[in-house]
């Protein structure tokens, strides 16, 4: 069976950028592959943080996660500092990493260029990255676009790893992206992509009144001025919404509207609110239950945790075997 993993940081909401890209995809997967998916809280302390908020973020994640359809049962689910080895393999990394391609990465020149003081977490973020998945040497990643460059950068640090110590039988495989139709959903602002440290996301356990509030305002197509305007589909990131949140009907008839000036843009918005109610309805009733069992959420982490560290233990075995610390 092809062996799967994928991570989120819990440095805020999970947002439907987050669940349009990965996690929708993390739950269509599980069952069919032997899915592993990781709460990177080691990857969130790059930026500086509150110790309490983590633990507190750290637990909304994982309720957030399995409210939106993880089920422990078939996928692992379990939070990265429980399995150490994610920073022992990231350090043996550090070794073959080339420098220039870290100091290439498109998020460390955005990120490092908003920062006062620039740590090394920050640089050495997507050997960790690399270091998590191939922990579990999994096959196949499913991410959203943003991630095809760290992903590029795993499959050149498991290609130098095998190359020097492990030649003949490629311990670790390349890991491939796995990406959905919603690889890159822009934030509300129609500025940048949707993300949690940008504040222009749409929480997934939002009240439909919260998420009124943002997609009122949110921008549309910019040269659409009047309601008497025709509009173009394709520029407007409330059409991509549709695509991904409204039936094949809707959005045909959704682009008919606007392109013919028959809806303006909050009539447009209005059939959005409704397509993201059906989906999000079930996901918002599985959160409130599993607050009043936290007891679950915590069953379900130890679970994952627990198997991932045999496996862990089990690929480190072989790491320090061929790399002579036996
Ligand atoms: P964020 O940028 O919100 O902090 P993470 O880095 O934790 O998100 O990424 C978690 C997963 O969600 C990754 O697979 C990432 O590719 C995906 N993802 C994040 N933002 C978006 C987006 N705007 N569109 C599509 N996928 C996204």
């Amino acid at each position: 069976m092809a062996r799967i993993f994928s991570g989120i940081q819990p440095s805020g909401e999970l947002h439907i950028g987050n669940y349009l890209g990965a996690v929708r995809n993390w739950v269509a997967l599980q069952g069919t592959v032997d899915a592993i998916y990781c709460i990177v809280d080691y990857h969130a302390i790059i930026a500086a943080y509150e110790p309490s908020q983590l633990r507190e973020r750290r637990r909304e994640m994982a309720l957030g996660l399995l409210a939106a359809g993880i089920d422990p049962e078939q996928a692992s689910l379990f939070v990265q500092s429980d399995v150490p080895e994610h920073t022992e393999l990231a350090w043996i990394f550090n070794t073959v990493a080339p420098l220039g391609e870290l100091e290439r990465q498109t998020q460390f020149k955005d990120k490092s260029q908003r920062m006062e003081s620039v740590n090394a977490g920050l640089l050495n973020y997507p050997i960790l990255q690399a270091a998590d998945i191939l922990l579990y040497r999994a096959d196949r990643v499913p991410v959203g676009e943003d991630q095809l460059q760290h992903l590029e950068l795993s499959r050149v640090i498991a290609r130098r790893w095998n190359a020097q110590f492990s030649p003949e039988t490629n311990f670790f495989p390349e890991p491939e992206a796995w990406l959905t139709p919603t690889r890159r959903i822009m934030g509300l602002d129609g500025q940048s992509k949707m993300s949690k440290s940008t504040g222009n996301t749409i929480g997934l356990l939002e009240s439909p009144e919260e998420i009124w509030a943002k997609l009122r305002p949110a921008v549309t197509d910019p040269k659409r001025i009047r309601k008497t305007d025709p509009g173009t589909p394709e520029v407007c990131n409330i059409y991509h919404l549709h695509k991904a949140f409204s039936a094949p009907a809707v959005v045909d008839h959704v682009a008919h509207q606007c392109s013919t000036a028959g809806w303006g843009c909050l009539d447009c918005k209005k059939v959005l609110a409704e397509s993201m109610e059906t989906e999000l309805v079930p996901i918002r009733r599985r959160a409130e239950m599993l607050r009043a069992t936290p007891e679950a959420v915590n069953d379900a982490l130890a679970t994952g945790a627990a198997r991932c560290r045999t496996l862990a233990r089990e690929t480190m075995r072989g790491v320090r075997d061929r790399m002579g610390f036996d």
